[in-house]
């Protein structure tokens, strides 16, 4: 059978037995997005092979999470990432099997993962520039897949988390590079928070990962529901009732050992912020 002239192009393939596939492998979340060129970069555009973009997700360990960015931190992210993996390649084998085409983009290449999973409602664009969902904040990791199956679309949804993250502002306090802006910035001609990759990406090299601003997050801990309910009954965001607040804020830093609480962050001398081979590679490129 080729896949230009498939022999059976499914007629009871919905996009909800296809969630059911993608759930039973062990994915979180399964939604459709239309296909926006925009969100594709320039020299992966032709790896589409549909008018559809599925969003795979699978929240991350919430125990494992807590303790971020401890060394065993990265261990858990390439756990999450074959679980990922393996989830998107079972709903891509039944699309194939019900004569569609699909093809799953690698994490890091292709497209822009956020501007999909926020068009198909899995969540919205937090300040720590990450996607939050209600239920995990940015503990989710995701995949996208190309398909040309005529699964009907998911519709982006208003959770109320832009409002949260105003009045929140715990990630840009506790990151230790200052690499979070409390005001959105205009990128590609949008305003929407975004980091400071240039702050940002040395942590994440050398601090096992980083993600303080991940596991700082109350939404990732208590979820959004939980959060909001709060914020209505007491006007705060944090559920003060609960034991565990100091522990979010706090977390413990690789690179000196030290336990950094709410109101202190790590000290970070020159060669952290900005390693040699990167100071070497910026200097290359005229920066
Ligand atoms: S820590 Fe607060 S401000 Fe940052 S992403 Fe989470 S909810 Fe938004
Ligand atoms: S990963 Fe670390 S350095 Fe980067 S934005 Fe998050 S907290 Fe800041």
């Amino acid at each position: 059978m080729s896949r230009a002239e498939p022999r059976q192009r499914g007629a009871d393939l919905t996009a909800g037995s296809v969630r059911a596939r993608g759930i039973a492998a062990g994915l979180s979340a399964v939604k459709v997005a239309r296909y926006e060129a925009r969100w594709h970069f320039a020299d992966a555009e032709e790896d589409a092979v549909g008018d559809r973009i599925i969003v795979a997700a699978v929240e991350q360990d919430y125990e494992r999470m807590q303790r971020a960015p401890d060394e065993q931190y990265q261990l858990t992210v390439r756990r999450t990432l074959t679980r990922l993996l393996e989830g998107a390649i079972e709903v891509a084998g039944a699309l194939h099997a019900a004569g569609y085409r699909a093809k799953i983009y690698a994490s890091e290449g292709g497209a822009m993962t956020i501007p999909y999973a926020v068009s198909a409602g899995l969540g919205q664009l937090g300040m720590n520039g990450q996607l939050l969902t209600p239920q995990a904040g940015s503990r989710a990791r995701m995949l996208l897949i190309s398909t040309d199956a005529p699964l009907s679309f998911d519709q982006p949804v208003d959770f109320g988390i832009p409002g949260v993250c105003d009045r929140c502002r715990i990630c840009a306090q506790r990151c230790p590079a200052g690499a979070i802006a409390v005001r959105p910035r205009e990128h590609r001609g949008v305003e929407k928070w975004k980091i400071k990759t240039e702050r940002c990406l040395p942590m994440v090299a050398q601090a096992n990962g980083c993600s303080v601003c991940i596991k700082t997050c109350p939404i990732q801990r208590y979820g959004l529901e939980r959060v909001l309910a709060t914020y209505r009954q007491s006007g705060q965001i944090l559920p003060q009732h609960a034991t565990d607040v100091g522990d979010l804020e706090t977390y413990e830093w690789p690179l000196d050992g030290r336990t950094y609480a709410a109101g202190s962050r790590p000290k970070l001398d020159a060669e952290v912020r900005e390693p040699a081979g990167l100071l070497a590679a910026r200097r290359a490129e005229g920066r």
